[in-house]
């Protein structure tokens, strides 16, 4: 048995996964904890939670993979720091590892996302894969010849940090112009909040969405079925944007398949995908995007646990 582990600035997820890479049990936490011993403490009692819903103890684990929202040093096993969780040069896995008594291993959420993609869901059949996930940033991932590229310090794929515009806004990264800037959801909620402070459209008008951090993608989308012009403007102009990173890496990496995946993509669907889509067979190479196949994550939060144990599991 392993398990893959979700730690999510809001929720946490452990769940057990059985040899044939089925998830026999789930245990969902709210994310707790103001310091490293109380987050801790959350994270196991959510392990031990799992466990007993699956009815089996933590000798029964043979190895726990950990999906981490921030930079980690994967070698030694610590989370570095985690902008959303209150972990700070923490020691993860070597605690955990003696504590429970198992193999322990971290990796990045979008790692562990694109790789549960790709050994069970919509990657499944391909051998080279960028993933792209558009959310508060824009985290990105490579497969390249059925393995996961992490690069020399194994913090390869940040495509969210392709320079767009060369003299456009600035990123937190503290470049200028990256594709996060202009095609992420934050990027996408900073323009609709003008929309709604202009009183440029009714739906945003009226869910009081001149504060972005009140606008989800759900609330996007809702603009969208109601047919908001300026919204759906607004929205086709960031696709286009990610668009031009997709051919970036089309153009570099020469793909079969470019898979999308975050909430924003979940929610939206074709009316982000598509546009994207449009615009990547406009920009890259015709020879190279040829046979290029775009397509939806299709698994949701569970493409993270399961690429985090089976990632730990190879390991
Ligand atoms: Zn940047």
């Amino acid at each position: 048995m392993q398990i893959g582990f979700d730690l999510g600035g809001t929720k946490m997820l452990a769940a057990v996964i059985d040899a044939d890479g089925e998830i026999v049990a789930r245990n969902k936490n709210q994310t707790e904890g103001t310091d490293n011993d109380t987050v801790y403490e959350n994270i196991v009692e959510t392990i031990d939670g799992a466990l007993k819903k699956a009815d089996i103890s933590r000798k029964d684990i043979e190895v726990i993979g950990i999906a981490v929202p921030g930079p980690i040093d994967a070698e030694n096993g610590v989370v570095l720091h985690t902008p959303n969780v209150a972990l700070h040069n923490f020691p993860l896995a070597p605690r955990l590892s003696a504590d429970i008594g198992c193999r322990v291993f971290l990796e990045n959420d979008v790692n562990a996302g694109l790789w549960g993609e790709f050994i069970a869901g919509a990657g499944q059949g391909f051998r080279d894969v960028i993933g792209i996930f558009p959310g508060t940033g824009i985290g990105g991932g490579i497969v390249l010849d059925g393995r996961l590229y992490r690069g020399k310090g194994g913090r390869a794929g940040e495509i969210g940090h392709i320079t767009v515009q060369s003299d456009g806004r600035r990123c937190g990264c503290g470049n200028h112009g990256c594709l996060e800037t202009v095609a992420s959801k934050t990027a996408i909620a900073r323009d609709l909040a003008l929309l709604a402070m202009n009183g440029q459209s009714p739906v945003l008008a009226e869910a009081g969405a001149t504060d972005i951090s009140l606008i989800k993608s759900g609330l996007i989308k809702k603009a969208l079925d109601a047919g908001d012009p300026g919204v759906a403007e607004v929205v086709e102009q960031a696709a286009r944007f990610l668009g031009i990173g997709m051919a970036a890496m089309v153009n570099i990496f020469d793909p079969e398949l470019i898979l999308l995946g975050g909430g924003l993509v979940e929610k939206l669907g074709a009316r982000f995908a598509q546009p994207a889509e449009t615009e990547m067979r406009v920009r890259a190479m015709p020879h190279l995007v040829e046979g290029v196949t775009v397509t939806e994550a299709r698994l949701g939060t569970d493409a993270v646990i399961v690429g985090a144990a089976d990632l730990a599991r190879q390991r």
